[in-house]
């Protein structure tokens, strides 16, 4: 049962725009601007970074030089789809001798440069594909394009499988297998891949592109040798 008293522990004295930074939860740096309510489409949070950067090449004083507004897929809110307008500012730096001439807001905790999703959301995508949801499932769930979602899910999932390497850690043999993974183009080329499985476990480790020799011999390189595992 929930204690009300818990909710003495909240501050109260909150501001309106910093309790809805709270409950946006994109972190302290940045501050919501705004939020679009249109009958029917997505809950859009109008959002961007507070202060003024310095310069990145010299460390002095930029100034202020317009802005674009990035839309962004979020993760579901109050049970509707959420878009994060994060408007980014530009900057030019005044000094002459300076590699850095102008530059946009950048805040990774938001999202990655050129992403299409915020990072949450995109990390949120890898690990529902990595528990074996379909993309079209997640896109779904998070009312996004099936496209923004397989590549929220390469570019991070990609990332997680590179830092995980605890699923290496004794495996003593390992099985190759061909797989036919799409076909594609006019005449319908194949295009095949190659699953690294632990033997032993029976346990999937990574699939590589193509079927030669050559992926499988570099992904046992990379993850086993150069780790010292076998
Ligand atoms: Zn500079």
């Amino acid at each position: 049962m929930l204690d009300i008293s818990e909710f003495w522990r909240i501050p109260v004295s909150l501001g309106a725009i910093r309790a809805l930074g709270v409950v946006v939860g994109l972190g302290a740096g940045v501050t919501v601007t705004g939020v679009g309510d249109r009958r029917g489409g997505p809950l859009v949070v109008g959002v961007e970074l507070v202060g003024r950067p310095c310069c990145g090449g010299c460390g002095g004083r930029v100034h202020g030089h317009g802005s674009s507004t990035v839309r962004l897929a979020d993760l579901p809110a109050f049970g509707r789809a959420v878009r994060v307008g994060w408007r980014e500012r530009r900057w030019l730096c005044p000094e002459e001798s300076c590699a850095v001439r102008m530059f946009t807001d950048q805040d990774p905790t938001v999202a990655p440069p050129r992403a299409r999703m915020t990072s949450r959301a995109a990390r949120h995508a890898a690990r529902r594909a990595g528990l074996g949801r379909a993309i079209s499932e997640i896109a779904a769930e998070l009312g996004a394009g099936w496209h923004t979602v397989m590549a929220a899910v390469h570019r991070w999932g990609s990332a997680l499988l590179e830092a995980d390497t605890n699923r290496v850690e004794g495996v003593t043999a390992l099985g190759l297998d061909e797989i036919l993974m799409f076909r594609r183009g006019r005449y319908r080329d194949k295009h095949w891949g190659t699953t690294i499985v632990d033997t032993r476990r029976g346990r999937l480790l990574d699939i590589v592109a193509g079927r030669s020799a050559d992926g499988a011999t570099a992904w046992d390189c990379h993850f086993l040798c150069v780790r010292g595992v076998v």
